[in-house]
């Protein structure tokens, strides 16, 4: 399989290189040159497989070349198995037709799991194999962090820097970060805000001296193998809904639109999808081109569903590119109006084209609440903030009430208990038993201004396995 940029002017990768690489070096994202496409008996056969098995049939098109079937499975039976649930995205039914994917039973408890278990162990197998060691440096408002440093723990050839706004995180995503030890694992505190971490993530990416060579790594939905995991519960779920004879639809919390864009190329690879659901909060960049096609860049709010606090949706560009033809011209022009300010509209049969599958809704705070409130009362199903915007998005823009409706159960609501405070519901928060000491744990930490120099610094100090690069 190979990989082509959407700004069509970086050279083509085979996975392996993909893997690697951050953005393409014309600043485009890769995506398959050609996207696998299943027969329906192919995918009706699958039915009843365990969870790393169906992985394994979804994703091998995209790795050929790069690991062989046998060490590909034995990774994919080792990522899946350290989920805590035996059915890894167990479904739960809410109302007739209507269902929770509960994609939280990893080891951080939100679905970020699901990638970044698999990116640690690929990166690892892949840098043995070519004898090279990375650094990874990635900046986190809160669940990324953790579920990179828990995905490349044991990583013998990767060091991780994660960057995290210094009292800026809630006490339980700074603490799954902090508490996890390891010589290869720095976490950094940086006396600025998120926009500052990222900066500053950008900036190393754009000029890697300071790494003596070694090469950085991405770990953000940029990184193509991160949005190819993800593909797979979207099979997952429709098999187990009567599927691929019957359709299935899907309303996906969103933020950097990596988890919604895996179910649209699920679609395109031969699930009948009939209809996915963009679902965000007050930043809504992305309700407001799927409803109006404006693609508009407004200020950031923070909001009680801070994974989806965003003002661009990095990943919206890979969808771009295919509703122009796949035409990276096109897109490199798009984005270069976009980066000098300017917002952008497409042709207004491109946007009708995404419209046929795509619906959108923006939530605001108090319909989170509420929602939280409302589907806790209904079925004592207490849902975290993300996914109650998936719910409350999923009963206002669902088609079809004979298409079941599945809602993507993000992250567990004990990561965010702000939100489920402020619902009312009044049930005991309690964290699984593989956390429940989380708060007595010592946590690892590093305080540093916020100043590129001085993160850069500290990286090349300490960058293999806690020694000078
Ligand atoms: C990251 C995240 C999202 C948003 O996913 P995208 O792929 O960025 O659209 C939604 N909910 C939770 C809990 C998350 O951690």
């Amino acid at each position: 399989m190979r990989y082509i940029s959407t700004r069509g002017q970086a050279p083509a990768l085979n996975f392996e290189d993909v893997l690697l690489a951050g953005l393409a070096s014309d600043g485009g994202l890769y995506v398959p040159e050609n996207l696998p496409r299943f027969t329906q008996e192919e995918i009706a056969s699958w039915a009843g497989l365990p969870y790393h098995e169906l992985a394994f049939r979804v994703m091998r098109p995209f790795v050929t070349g790069s690991i062989p079937d046998a060490d590909f499975k034995k990774i994919l039976e080792e990522t899946y198995g350290v989920f805590s649930h035996n059915a890894v995205a167990p479904l739960r039914q809410l109302n007739g037709n209507e269902w929770v994917l509960e994609l939280f039973h990893g080891p951080t408890l939100a679905f970020k799991d699901f990638a970044l278990q698999l990116l640690g162990r690929l990166l690892d197998y892949v840098l043995e194999k070519r004898g090279e060691r990375v650094v990874i440096v990635g900046a986190t408002s809160g669940d990324t962090g953790s579920a990179a440093i828990e995905g490349c723990k044991h990583c013998e050839n990767v060091d991780i820097f994660i960057l995290h706004p210094h009292n800026r995180v809630s006490e339980v995503q700074r603490r799954q970060m902090t508490t996890i030890f390891g010589e290869n694992i720095h976490n950094i505190a940086i006396e600025g805000n998120f926009d500052d971490c990222q900066e500053m993530v950008k900036a190393s990416f754009a000029d890697q001296s300071f790494l003596k060579g070694t090469r950085l790594v991405a770990v953000n939905s940029i990184n193509w193998a991160r949005i190819m995991a993800q593909i797979v519960y979207y099979f997952h779920a429709a098999l187990q809904l009567g599927g691929p004879a019957r359709s299935v639809s899907f309303s996906v919390p969103t933020g950097n639109f990596g988890d919604i864009f895996a179910g649209y190329l699920a679609r395109n690879m031969g699930l009948p999808i009939n209809q996915l659901i963009v679902a965000t909060n007050r930043n809504d960049i992305l309700h407001r081109f799927m409803s109006g096609n404006q693609y508009v860049k407004e200020t950031l709010h923070a909001t009680l569903s801070p994974s989806m606090d965003i003002m661009v949706s990095s990943n919206f560009e890979r969808l771009l590119f295919d509703l122009h033809g796949r035409n990276g011209a096109a897109i490199a022009g798009l984005m270069d109006t976009f980066k000098q300010g300017g917002g952008f509209s497409v042709e207004q049969e491109r946007w009708t084209e995404a419209r046929k599958l795509f619906d959108s809704l923006a939530v605001d705070d108090t319909q989170t609440c509420e929602t939280i409130a409302e589907v806790f009362e209904q079925t004592g199903e207490l849902l975290d903030p993300h996914t109650a915007i998936g719910v409350k998005a999923a009963r206002e823009c669902r088609r079809s009430l004979d298409i079941p409706m599945v809602i993507l159960g993000t992250a567990h609501p004990v990561k965010f208990p702000e939100a489920v405070e402020k619902a009312g519901v009044g049930k005991a928060l309690e964290l699984p038993a593989h956390l429940s000491d989380l708060f007595e744990r010592d946590e690892r930490c590093t305080v540093l201004p916020n100043d590129l120099k001085a993160v850069q610094a500290f990286v090349s100090q300490h960058g293999n396995r806690g020694k000078p690069l």
